[in-house]
């Protein structure tokens, strides 16, 4: 946990809500559905925001499901980010990381290991964190 930082721990079924919603848009992956990443995030506000990746044949200018999924959240004026599905590439982490930093929330990670929910905190998952905390 970073010090001075919020960290929330989600319900079950929030966790499950969040995993499911993430599941439905898979069908939304660009250009081939089902042949990319999705995920889901939750706000500070309640609110579930999806993304999936879009992919460009440069592979350079792919865009990952978290990047625009923290857009899709922004978009809507929403950049305090609780909790979002992974696991995640490390370009995400540092991307859900610098996000962590500007909000003051410790967001978590909700993902799945041998069929058991896991919330872990993405300050976690930097052990040398850039910028540091
Ligand atoms: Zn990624």
């Amino acid at each position: 946990m970073i010090k001075g930082k919020k960290i929330y721990s989600l319900t079950k079924m929030e966790c499950q809500r969040l995993i499911q919603a993430a599941k439905e848009v898979l069908q939304n992956t660009y250009p081939k559905p089902k042949e990319g990443y999705a995920v889901a995030l939750l706000t500070d506000k309640g609110n579930i925001y999806v993304g999936v990746s879009y992919g460009s044949n440069t592979e350079t200018l792919t865009m990952h499901s978290e990047a625009t999924a923290l857009a899709h959240a922004a978009i809507h004026g929403e950049t305090k980010i609780v909790a979002i599905t992974g696991p995640n590439c490390h370009i995400c982490k540092q991307l859900i990381w610098e996000s962590s930093l500007r909000s003051g929330i410790d967001t978590v990670i909700v993902h799945q290991e041998k069929g058991e929910i896991k919330q872990t905190p993405i300050s976690k998952l930097m052990p040398y964190p850039w910028p540091a905390r």
